[in-house]
């Protein structure tokens, strides 16, 4: 008998591990007849999957259930607060909003199944760090996550920088067996992925136990993904400089499946932030991990994260984050004010730089950065690469889809069908036209004409 159906609405926040994660949740919920609904408002089960990088996510999600209390009065539903802020903020959130019932952490969502039993009867706090890894515990994926897919590999992180809660938010650096990850990569394989994105809040820090007895880093097991039939494409995010090691470097250059695209955030250009900001290493090491980078791929493109304003930053420290954008030439790059979270040591920290600074210095660096941005693509108008199609273009005669240097790339195709038949597929387009965060380009085949 198939369980009674029950409908489950989970709205992710943040990064692309919690677009993951909460895949996994609906994963662990469907043997109780759980299926995912687009609308709260037709829920029986909310999940709001939190992320707690920066201030205005965790307040984003008080307006959430602000806007939900009133749906609850309503019908019966359960609401629950999962990933980060949850993990962070624990009873409080259940004294700032009484309408949750249920919070959970980013480690416990494979007990999900008891605590909603338990949320029914009792609001329900489980932030624990368990001491049984979840994913021995989760189900296998049950739906397809399409042509280019998410994966796991790497949990937590033991590198305390000073602004972030992610090793207190997601605990201790985790790897999963690499013959886990390679079953799941098949598995998305055969439910028609042919590109994988390896997920880990620091996954080059990866070092999970080999199907061969020994330990493998995270060389090893690109380098067996990239053995899998029918996967074409092999991305990673994302990564800490201090752990791009040579082999990796290496595995760059040699790896056909590896994509030209490398997101390593550096978040300051001045050796004194990067020291006040605990990221063991400095300007100098950064630019020399890029040249080794671009010996072994010379096409790779480069991506970051920047935090301006970050305690103690002088102007002229800030100045030395604008020289390291221009020497990099960034592809892409997202760039955040800083803001304290609590329990962070930057949170404490005596010299804290006025908001209007911040601001302005914020201003002057996303101008930086469009500027290698435009750039870059500019750069690429007039060569033939080859675009996976991944997604739908604007109306029907527009295809979309990503280059291997992850730019959005659409085309115009001449009929709806011919727009069809491109989804899913691998095809060498020409780019025609430049803009700041997309390209336009035009098949580089001629489809044959039907018979
Ligand atoms: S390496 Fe990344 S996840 Fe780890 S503490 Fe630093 S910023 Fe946070």
């Amino acid at each position: 008998m198939s369980p009674v159906t029950k409908r489950l609405f989970v709205k992710n926040y943040g990064c692309q591990m919690n677009v993951y994660d909460g895949r996994r949740m609906a994963d662990v919920l469907a043997p109780l007849g759980y299926t995912i609904v687009p609308d709260p408002e037709d829920a029986d089960l909310v999940i709001l999957n939190t992320c707690h990088i920066r201030e205005k996510a965790a307040e984003k999600v008080y307006s959430e259930l602000g806007r939900l209390a009133p749906l609850k009065r309503k019908r019966r539903m359960l609401i629950a607060v999962g990933g980060c802020v949850a993990q962070a903020e624990g009873e409080e959130v259940l004294a700032r909003a009484p309408c949750v019932d249920l919070v959970f952490g980013p480690q416990t969502y494979h007990r999900l199944p008891e605590l909603i039993v338990r949320a029914e009867r009792t609001r329900t706090v489980d932030t624990d760090f368990p001491v049984e890894p979840k994913f021995d515990r989760l189900p296998e994926q049950a739906a397809p996550q399409g042509i280019a897919a998410y994966l796991t590999a790497q949990e937590g992180c033991d590198r305390f920088c000073a602004f972030c809660v992610v090793p207190y938010t997601r605990g201790a650096e985790y790897s999963r067996p690499a013959a886990d990850v390679l079953a799941e990569a098949r598995r998305l394989v055969d439910a028609g992925a042919r590109e994988i994105m390896l997920l880990g809040q620091n996954v080059n820090a990866y070092h999970g136990a080999g199907p061969d007895g020994g330990e493998w880093r995270l060389d090893s097991l690109i380098r067996a993904l990239g053995r899998i039939d029918r996967l074409e494409r092999i991305r990673y995010t994302t990564s800490h400089p201090a752990d791009m090691d040579d082999a990796l470097i290496a595995a760059h250059g040699e790896v056909e499946k590896l994509m030209p695209y490398l997101h390593l955030p550096v978040q300051s250009g001045a050796d004194r932030v990067l020291a006040r900001m605990n990221r063991k290493y400095r300007a100098r090491d950064y630019l020399r991990i890029v040249e080794k980078l671009r010996a072994a791929r010379p096409d790779i493109a480069l991506a970051s994260d920047f935090i301006v304003g970050h305690p103690g930053e002088t102007e002229a420290d800030f100045a030395e984050t604008l020289r390291l954008v221009a020497e990099v030439g960034y592809a892409s790059a997202y760039s955040f004010k800083y803001s304290p979270r609590p329990g962070t040591p930057a949170a404490d920290m005596e010299d804290q730089i006025p908001d209007q600074v911040k601001i302005e210095r914020l201003a002057r660096l996303q101008e930086a950065i469009d500027r290698t941005q435009t750039a870059f693509n500019r750069a690429t108008v007039g060569r033939i690469v080859p675009v996976l199609f991944d997604r739908a273009g604007r109306g029907a005669l527009q295809a979309a889809g990503r280059s291997p240097y992850l730019q959005p790339v659409h085309v115009d195709c001449a009929t709806p069908a011919e727009a069809l038949r491109l989804h899913g597929r691998i095809a060498p387009v020409e780019l025609i036209v430049a803009k700041q965060n997309s390209l336009a380009g035009r098949l580089a085949y001629q489809e044959a004409a039907p018979a």
